[in-house]
């Protein structure tokens, strides 16, 4: 399903091709929730995350890739690289030694090695500070809790020059394993509500940047797969089945009605920071 959807919800709405000097910088914060069933965002109380959905384009019925199984390893490496794990070779988690990232660098690498571009990055998973994301790819970097990601992720998206900044938040998939992955658990609602509180956090933290008038932004949140009983591997709906909000400057609202796969993440973000790679992806541009 390699096409172009013309014209695309989430491009600016004018070239920036054509007359970059009229034009904002481009910046994109990407927050990621693991394990994070949409139909449980439903059901929970979830005004930031209603925000972005009702102010953004969106999707509650995307999927995660179909080449391995539903753990994060593969999820996330794709959602960063935008290619499945038949090309990048993560099909479990702590299992490395295959692995093709360095052929498929993630977005976050990309657009750094423009030499223009300036990346941070706040993550829980251990995995992906240190295997999944490279080294080189980032200029500011911070790995704790929640607590911490939250913390340094505001500092991050108010006060930084980032042109990229990733976010990963990991309580609502602790809490699955936990309690259980399902809409009606209580104990993965309430992660659910903890995590939408501290995006709304990270979003006021935005709002207050003092250069936020004159920029573009463009805001996307995902998950790397859903999860049923107390996990999450199996090839099966509830945890394939994922959501995609994309709310900013230049985003069309509404709900997108193609198929979206978490591939298609990568290819949308360097279109929006403006970043022309050829490398081969398996995602297509929103
Ligand atoms: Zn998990």
């Amino acid at each position: 399903m390699i096409f172009k959807s013309h014209p695309s919800p989430l491009r600016p709405a004018t070239e920036r091709r054509i007359a970059p000097e009229n034009h904002a910088p481009a910046r994109v914060l990407l927050i990621g929730l693991d394990g994070t069933r949409p139909d449980a965002i439903v059901e929970a109380h979830t005004p930031h995350l209603d925000h972005v959905m009702q102010n953004g384009a969106f999707t509650l019925h995307a999927s995660t890739q179909c080449d391995a199984r539903t753990k994060s390893g593969p999820g996330w490496s794709t959602i960063l690289t935008g290619v499945n794990p038949a090309k990048h070779r993560v099909a479990a988690n702590q299992d490395y030694a295959q692995s093709q990232l360095r052929t498929y660098p993630t977005v976050l690498w990309r657009a750094k090695h423009t030499g223009k571009l300036k990346t941070a990055m706040s993550v829980h998973w251990d995995d992906l500070a240190n295997h999944i994301i490279e080294p080189d790819a980032i200029d500011a970097r911070t790995v704790g809790n929640d607590d911490v990601v939250t913390t340094a992720a505001e500092t991050y998206v108010r006060d930084g020059d980032f042109s990229l900044i990733f976010v990963h938040l990991e309580d609502i998939d602790s809490a699955g394993h936990d309690e259980g992955f399902t809409p009606k658990t209580p104990a993965y609602r309430a992660a659910i509500e903890t995590t939408d509180a501290r995006i709304g956090r990270i979003l006021a933290a935005l709002s207050q940047r003092p250069t936020r008038a004159t920029e573009h932004w463009t805001v996307i949140i995902t998950t790397d797969h859903g999860g049923t009983r107390f996990g999450h591997g199996a090839r099966i709906a509830a945890c394939r089945r994922i959501f995609v909000f994309a709310m900013g400057d230049s985003v069309i609202p509404g709900e997108l009605q193609r198929p979206v796969n978490q591939a298609d993440i990568t290819p949308t973000i360097l279109d929006l920071l403006g970043v022309h790679d050829a490398r081969v992806t398996d995602g297509v541009i929103l």
